[in-house]
């Protein structure tokens, strides 16, 4: 498989919100891991919403939700609020991921992560094979830090190889997205 095949997402949605999780329903999905960062909520923003901790919460009548973020004890805890969470999760690397499974007692199959970055969200995410990868736009790409500013303009080179050797899958799945980054 070529290298920049990694970074396709199964899925795109716009939002977190505008997730078919009945369609993961259907294909035996039990369990959400959530980035936290600009996926949940902006980078900038200490808490989580009540918006998005209710939906969050709304969902857990269905699925296993997990926050599995890369940021730091202190950062995930307190935004996470109730959401049950993995810290330092070091994606693109897999321990994290497998930390994050085995915490909910969940397998690879019945998995999908969601995230607003190709080299770590969705990377990692193919990486330890789960069945989805579900990419969102970043909510807020301003106040991204530095090393994510480094990783999406990684990220928009593997975009341009997609786009030049997969335009399907650029269409349906990144077009969007990268009109946005
Ligand atoms: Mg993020």
């Amino acid at each position: 498989m070529a290298f920049y095949r990694k970074f396709i997402p199964s899925l795109y949605y716009p939002t977190i919100f505008d997730i078919d999780y009945l369609l993961l329903k259907k294909e035996g999905i039990t369990t959400l891991f959530f980035d936290l960062d600009n996926t949940i909520i902006p980078n900038d923003v200490k808490q989580i919403d009540n918006k998005s901790l209710e939906f969050l919460q709304q969902l857990q009548q269905n699925f296993k939700v997990l926050i599995l973020s890369n940021n730091v004890l202190q950062r995930v805890k307190f935004a996470s609020f109730t959401i049950p969470y993995v810290y330092k999760a070091n994606k693109p690397l897999k321990k994290g991921f497998k930390q994050a499974l085995k915490l909910v007692n969940s397998t690879k199959e019945e998995t999908a992560s969601i995230g607003d970055q190709l080299l770590t969200d969705i990377f990692g995410s193919r990486r330890v094979h789960l069945k989805h990868q579900i990419l969102v736009n970043p909510l807020n790409k301003r106040a991204d830090l530095k090393r994510t500013r480094f990783n999406r303009f990684l990220a928009k080179h593997f975009i341009k190889k997609i786009k030049k050797h997969d335009f399907v899958s650029y269409s349906d799945k990144l077009r969007e997205y990268d009109e946005k980054v």
